[in-house]
């Protein structure tokens, strides 16, 4: 049997990388690629080897969505959403729970942001009712934007506290509850496949062991767990665009030529000096995002610094590289024949993506001022 990071490269050489193009056309959920990666062993990588996982952390999380990214925008959101809600529920999810997903079958997702406070997943309107009879507890909540929320098998799902003070409790939420509801489906402008749709929650019932950590610790939960996979992860899927953005655009330039010149695109000297900028600009990001995992596993004094910086630094860099890379390949790439333009629409999600680019730099501008992340600085 192959080591998941070999049979991952065989994922997306066969399955993941041919079937990209469709997906983004399409709309269509990458099933053949999760499926894939499930039995490769990637769906099952940062699961612990006690419940059967391949015991993983982040570095080689971050390579798996880069690669991902490289074929994929969709597939490799999907997994890294995945992740995320992995990194939560291994920490306070049931065994049974955590063997599920280590066994590759079971995927999971995050569903923080809600339609009320939208991008201010901090603060959810969604909540979380004792059931006097039994001891449940009654889910109302409108989630706006839950990935892979068709096909993964759980939520990973914020709510008001049920009775202690506090703005989060955290749950693993089963996706057929009664009383949930999925759709309409997703039109997105990019990451087609990811099935980024609302879900409704009225009168959804759950046991109360569903709930993940202390009632009312959710917050602080989501920010020392989930938010570091989350940030590095996003860093990762926005670098896996960018060396793909980068290796079509150097292939289009050496490959494309100016007859009446005899000569290639790559020849031209604007057109070098504008593929310096994008190279610089990848290998910047990859640098950047090397040393915050490296700050994370040395427990740099910084480190968490980094991890606040590390999305915001990639998003950016995504949406300027492929920006150049669109106007370096011209009305070519402006075609779907480069490739590009897919990359061009991808590169734009992580940006808008909570925390946004916009709150991320508010948490660092806060961070190096030693005022608190949320509420009156
Ligand atoms: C492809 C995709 C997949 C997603 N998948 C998931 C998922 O699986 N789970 C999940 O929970 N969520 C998911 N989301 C949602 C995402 O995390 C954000 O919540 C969502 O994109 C925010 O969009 P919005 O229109 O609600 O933003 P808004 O909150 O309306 O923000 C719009 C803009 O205003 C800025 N802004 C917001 N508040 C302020 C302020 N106070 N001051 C100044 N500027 C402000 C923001 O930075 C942003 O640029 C996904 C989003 C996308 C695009």
């Amino acid at each position: 049997m192959p080591e998941p990071l070999d049979a991952l490269s065989a994922v997306i050489q066969q399955v993941d990388g041919p079937a990209a193009a469709d997906v983004d056309r399409d709309a269509t959920f990458p099933d053949a690629s999760i499926a894939a990666l499930g039995d490769a062993g990637i769906l099952g990588l940062v699961s612990s080897r006690e419940v059967g996982g391949g015991g993983a952390g982040l570095d080689a999380a971050a390579t798996v969505v880069e690669q991902l990214a490289h074929a994929c925008g969709s597939t490799a959101m999907i997994v890294l959403m995945h992740y995320a809600a992995t990194a939560m529920i291994e920490a306070h999810g049931s065994d049974e729970l955590r063997r599920s997903i280590a066994s590759g079958e079971h995927l999971t997702t995050l569903a923080f942001s809600e339609a009320g406070s939208r991008s201010h997943f901090w603060a959810p309107q969604g909540t979380a009712a004792r059931e006097p009879s039994d001891g449940a507890v009654v889910l109302d909540a409108a989630k706006s934007w839950v990935t892979a929320a068709e096909h993964a098998s759980t939520y990973v799902w914020s709510s008001t506290p049920v009775e202690q003070s506090g703005p989060m409790t955290l749950w693993a939420v089963p996706s057929r509850t009664e009383g949930l509801a999925v759709g309409p489906a997703f039109e997105g402008f990019g990451l087609r496949g990811n099935e980024s749709v609302p879900v409704t929650a009225v009168g959804a019932r759950v046991p109360r062991d569903a709930m993940l950590g202390a009632d009312g610790a959710g917050l602080d939960l989501a920010l020392q767990i989930v938010l570091p996979w989350f940030l590095i992860l996003s860093g990762a899927f926005s670098l896996g665009l960018m060396e793909a953005v980068a290796a079509e655009t150097r292939g289009h330039l050496l490959a494309t030529r100016l007859d009446h010149l005899d000569q290639s695109l790559a020849q031209q000297p604007l057109t070098r000096v504008d593929f310096a900028r994008l190279r610089i600009d990848v290998d910047r990001t990859r640098a950047f995002l090397s040393d915050t995992l490296g700050a994370l596993s040395s427990a740099r004094p910084d480190a968490m610094l980094r991890v606040l910086e590390v999305k915001a630094v990639a998003a950016e860099a995504a949406v300027t590289t492929t920006d150049l890379a669109m106007k370096l390949c011209g009305g070519a790439a402006f075609r779907k024949e480069v490739g590009i333009e897919r990359r061009f629409r991808d590169a734009r999600a992580a940006r808008v993506m909570a925390p946004t680019t916009d709150a991320l730099l508010d948490f660092v501008g806060r961070s190096v001022f030693d005022q608190p992340l949320l509420g009156d600085a």
